[in-house]
């Protein structure tokens, strides 16, 4: 992780650039191809590449290398490839009379002339876009895992900074957890967890991010999200949240909330800021919501 600065607050990062061109399929290997000239671009698809390369001047090429290898190549390396793997893609078309596509003459080019990819794999972008998706999520439960968490938490506070924009954090611990797993076992324990998970997903807005944060700990980043809205959403997640065991007791969560404020310069502030929030829900007693903020404590 870069050390944090102001410049670097507004700056995009690298892992930012490379999770968003396989996140949002703005260049998709279908619109690549296209502009490599495999086929006619729409009308639509050349306002779009348009944008683009306005909006990433010279990083266009990097981008449109990694939609093609998933490898990186700096700026200045990356439009110089671009052109010689098209001059590549045209010769070899050429002698075999027939297009070979960009995805074959960027496999031919960089593995077998420049040398400059080891070990490429033959893999479909279906099962590609499958295994990024896995690879984001938490086995047990489904939720988002703790590394996209941070990946995201850090994405949108330095967004939230950029624009101005708000932006608030859940953070959720289940309360006694470990006397389910003492009475009922860790397998039920587990089935628990799972259920809890899926009562959260329910509950928090499609524009929320849900997160396992740790092993009985969740989550929730809520973008565009003021802290009095976030604190009516907590505390319909707590009520949701709390199951009946076999026993006939009550599971129930503890929820510390924050937003991104004036003292907010970075993802770890936001993250302590709930954190002590939900310290201070523990200490009260448990089964309840406090806001960081303000300190005030919401009455159930
Ligand atoms: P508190 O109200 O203070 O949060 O008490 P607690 O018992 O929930 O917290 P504590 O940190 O003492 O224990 C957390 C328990 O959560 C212990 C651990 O075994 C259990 N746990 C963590 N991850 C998992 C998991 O994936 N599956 C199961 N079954 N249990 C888990
Ligand atoms: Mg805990
Ligand atoms: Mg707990």
């Amino acid at each position: 992780m870069e050390p944090y600065n102001n410049s670097s607050l507004c700056r995009e990062t690298e892992a930012d650039r490379r999770r968003n061109i396989l996140d949002d399929s703005a260049l998709s290997i279908g619109l690549v191809s296209a502009f490599a000239g495999g086929r006619l671009l729409t009308k639509e698809e050349v306002h779009r590449l348009d944008d683009l390369k306005k909006e990433r001047g010279h990083d266009f090429f990097s981008d449109l290398l990694y939609s093609v290898s998933h490898q990186y190549f700096s700026a200045e390396i990356a439009e110089k490839l671009w052109d010689e793997i098209i001059q590549h893609k045209n010769q070899v078309s050429t002698l075999l009379h027939r297009d070979i596509g960009i995805v074959v003459a960027a496999l031919d080019y960089l593995s077998n002339v420049t040398y400059r990819m080891n070990s490429p794999t033959l893999v479909c972008e279906t099962v590609i876009e499958e295994i990024v998706g896995l690879s984001l999520r938490d086995g047990l439960t489904g939720l988002f895992n703790h590394t996209y968490f941070f990946q995201q938490i850090d994405l949108e506070v330095r967004r939230s900074l950029r624009y101005d924009t708000i932006l608030s954090l859940l953070l959720i611990d289940i309360d006694n957890f470990k006397t389910v797993n003492d009475t009922y076992g860790h397998q039920e324990g587990d089935r628990v967890l799972a259920a809890m998970a899926k009562v959260l997903l329910v509950e928090a807005r499609d524009s929320d991010i849900c997160c396992r944060y740790g092993g009985e700990e969740f989550a929730v980043i809520l973008p565009f999200t003021d802290i009095h809205a976030t604190a009516i959403i907590a505390e319909r997640i707590r009520t949701k949240m709390a199951v009946q065991l076999p026993d006939g007791k009550e599971l129930t969560v503890s929820i510390g909330v924050a937003s991104c404020g004036k003292a907010i310069r970075t993802y770890r502030d936001l993250v302590d800021k709930a954190d002590a929030a939900l310290y201070r829900a523990k200490k009260s007693g448990k089964n309840q919501v406090v806001l960081a903020n303000n300190e005030r404590k919401i009455v159930k």
